[in-house]
């Protein structure tokens, strides 16, 4: 039986990118995957792809910015495969302005997506959880500019910056109940985030040691472990995949 089987995990921005391919990554090792999306479309061609693979798996549409739709989210979890062991916080979004440009609409709109979005997935996950009395697993996608900061990034960096705290704040908060909160930190991933300028992406990838964006696949191995029981002792951590970026 694969590690992962009958365990139920909910990704949010699993239609694309790292969360798709965590997706495709916790559902070979045996998990049943939500694979949570505003692009609904982008979201049931994953499911199509898992279960293809014999996997288990089901869409929903959800803006992860509304919490009345992250707890949405959760219960059709639970009503659609019997219980929950793991949400993956990883939907998101930029919106680059130098900070005399930065209005209260662009500031708001990222904060929302991307940390408000970890609370709102946080809350209601856990709290199903030790309803189910679950001893689950919470994984947050930060990004190493919730470290440093990246000029133009204002609204994401605040945001990043948050979702690191609140894995760690999370952790201290959830371990009486057994729910482990830890995060990641990419670097820069070669995902439609990033648009589609080659020599912008080119010029990101050459700031990584061996030079060149890190491909989805290389984040979802990791928030895969973080997942295992391999990672049990790994709690309120958030883990750099960054191809060294921030060693320089
Ligand atoms: P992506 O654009 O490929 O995927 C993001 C997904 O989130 C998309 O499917 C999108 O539809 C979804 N999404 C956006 N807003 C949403 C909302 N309000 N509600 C529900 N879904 C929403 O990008 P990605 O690179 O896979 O990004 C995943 C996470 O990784 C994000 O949190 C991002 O900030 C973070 N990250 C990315 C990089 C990078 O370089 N790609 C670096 C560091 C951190």
């Amino acid at each position: 039986m694969a590690e992962l089987t009958g365990k139920v995990i909910i990704i949010t921005g699993g239609a694309s990118g790292i969360g798709k391919q965590t997706a495709l990554q916790l559902s070979a090792k045996g998990a049943a995957i939500v694979v949570a999306d505003y692009n609904l479309d982008g979201a049931k061609s994953v499911v199509a792809e898992l279960e293809a693979a014999g996997g288990k798996a089901a869409a929903f549409k959800v803006d992860v910015s509304k919490g009345d739709e992250v707890k949405a989210l959760v219960d059709f979890a639970v009503e659609t495969f019997g219980t929950l062991n793991g949400i993956f916080n990883n939907a998101g979004i930029g919106l680059v302005k130098p900070f005399l440009e930065m209005d209260p609409e662009s500031y708001h709109r990222v904060i929302d997506v991307d940390q408000h979005s970890v609370y709102y997935g946080m809350y209601y996950g856990a709290k199903k959880m030790v309803e189910l009395n679950v001893q689950g697993t919470i994984v947050n996608t930060a990004s190493i500019y919730g470290t440093a900061a990246a000029l133009g990034s204002f609204n994401y960096n605040a945001a990043k910056a948050a979702v690191v705290m609140m894995s760690k704040s999370g952790a201290l908060e959830l371990a009486d109940y057994g729910i482990r909160v830890v995060g990641v930190a990419p670097g820069f991933i070669d995902t439609p985030i990033l648009g589609d300028d080659e020599g912008m992406k080119n010029a990101l990838g050459a700031l990584h040691m061996r030079g060149k964006l890190i491909q989805p696949e290389k984040v979802a191995s990791v928030v895969t472990f973080l997942f295992s029981e391999g990672a049990s002792a790994i709690n309120g951590q958030t883990i750099p995949v960054d191809d060294g970026f921030l060693s320089f």
